[in-house]
């Protein structure tokens, strides 16, 4: 099996040690390497990412959603090795370092921003997304155990929502692949109806669908006065969910409703932080702030894990007390971490530095102009875009109704396909999508599509 002749040394070698020890995050390892190719990766530049089989793969999903300037990039790469050589990491209890004051406060300028509203004021270091969601859930829960207010025990996600694997996280997720099997083990959540614009009835438009889903939404925290504690959601895009995006309005209307509720609103910017959706946050396009914004993946650039909980001051201080018991005495042993910190400092300075969001706008456009033309292909059924992200929903001849047999594994044909050409894609089910780092230029665009293209021309060939 392992034998392949056609892949050369050294990218062999290291498949073969590599699948005699690892266990891959989010994979079946009976499909490696047969089904599911392994590519040793060598190295990283701008990107590209470059395997051990000479070969080079343009990372069109920004290594999980992580990398922003491009692989390896040198400023960042810099700040790391210079922090590295001063403080690499320091317990964030009782003792407290540069990065991470200086990261907190550059946060909390650039957050979002919500007229009539306090702004967030402070800030919670955990050191990954799910983790960072587990940080804002608890808070929101023991704010009210704080006041005595016992009932508010609930959470409120969307259905096809995403937040992580943690069993808290999972817990107000709706993915039933990464779901069900843990189902027996989750707190209880409430789901509401997704404002998912792709499930819009017919007639309706985007807005329509959204404020339908936010009557739901309404209907859901009536059925259960003073129980819920916070509505946790993706805003704009749900990310796992299949790029799933909906109308801001739904935002709008589900702050409103949270605060006449009494009920804490969560956004979980993991992945749309940070320019991907356009803006420097995505709850910007609804000009709505939350109580507690959840940032992870492209917080450091992509380079290390960090994940930063930003929380109102009324959260805040629902903490302060005599008592270590009302404390919030959550930790994570790398909370805070200098390196991380310093990567994300680092990150910061190249969006002001090298003007990203709005190069994000000019790269956006050639992204749609390209993405225009797979929508004539015969079994796109969608084509939807929120900045730098474009996915493309696949059913059988374009028509929503009939999504192609799961069994067909269309999606990992099309991952298949697409690494043949040199670019990575990694189909969520039968939606394939681009969220390039944002130094992908027209040439690497153009590859992008063509190969884009090719995939679904060959994975539903067999249909
Ligand atoms: N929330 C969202 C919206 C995400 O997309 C993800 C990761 N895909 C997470 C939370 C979890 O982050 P992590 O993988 O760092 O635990």
């Amino acid at each position: 099996m392992l034998a392949d002749p056609s892949m050369p040394e050294p990218a062999r070698r290291w498949r073969e040690r590599d699948l005699a020890v690892l266990w891959h995050p989010c994979t079946q390892m009976r499909e490696h390497p047969d089904t599911l190719p392994l590519v040793p990766v060598e190295r990283g530049e701008g990107a590209w990412l470059v395997g051990y089989d000479g070969r080079r793969y343009l990372d069109g999903v920004s290594s999980w959603w992580t990398n922003l300037h491009g692989h390896a990039e040198p400023r960042i790469a810099e700040a790391i090795a210079r922090q590295a050589r001063t403080l690499e990491q320091v317990i964030l209890a009782g003792f407290s370092h540069a990065p991470a004051v200086e990261l907190a406060e550059r946060l909390l300028a650039i957050a979002p921003r919500q007229a009539g509203r306090a702004p967030l004021a402070k800030v919670f270091y955990a050191d990954n997304g799910s983790a960072g969601v587990e940080v804002a859930l608890k808070m929101a829960f023991h704010w009210f155990r704080n006041r005595g207010e016992e009932r508010r025990t609930k959470f409120v996600a969307l259905e096809n929502g995403y937040h992580g694997e943690t069993l808290g996280a999972l817990a107000v997720g709706d993915i039933p692949l990464y779901r069900r099997i843990y189902a027996p083990l989750l707190a209880q959540a409430l789901f509401a109806p997704s404002p998912d614009a792709y499930l819009a009835v017919p007639g309706e438009s985007e807005e329509q669908c959204a404020l339908r889903a936010a009557d739901a939404l309404a209907d859901l925290f009536d059925r259960h006065p003073g129980e819920i504690c916070a509505l946790i959601l993706e805003p704009r895009l749900q990310c796992a969910g299949g790029m799933r995006m909906h109308h801001p309005a739904y935002l709008r209307r589900a702050r409103e409703l949270c605060d006449a509720n009494g009920v804490f609103l969560v956004a979980d910017e993991i992945a749309t932080g940070f320019g991907r959706t356009g803006t420097m946050f995505a709850c910007e396009q609804a000009g709505v702030a939350p109580d507690l914004l959840c940032l992870s993946k492209g917080l450091t650039g992509g380079f290390l894990p960090l994940a930063a909980v930003l929380a109102t001051q009324v959260l805040y201080d629902g903490f302060l007390d005599d008592s270590r018991e009302r404390a919030f005495l959550h930790s994570h042993s790398y909370t805070g971490n200098p390196l991380a910190c310093a990567a994300a400092l680092a990150s910061l300075d190249i969006f002001a530095s090298d003007g990203v969001l709005e190069r994000n706008r000019a790269t956006a456009a050639a992204m749609a102009r390209r993405a225009a033309a797979l929508a004539r292909q015969r079994h796109v059924a969608d084509v939807r875009q929120a900045g730098m992200v474009v996915a493309f929903e696949l059913c059988r001849d374009g028509d929503r109704g009939r999504p192609f047999d799961p069994a067909l594994r269309i999606g990992l044909r099309a991952y298949r396909a697409a690494l043949d050409r040199g670019v990575l894609l990694r189909p969520l089910g039968d939606v394939l999508y681009w969220m390039p780092p944002y130094c992908v230029d027209a040439a690497q665009l153009d590859l992008l599509a063509e190969a884009t293209a090719e995939a679904i021309a060959e994975a539903t060939a067999c249909a």
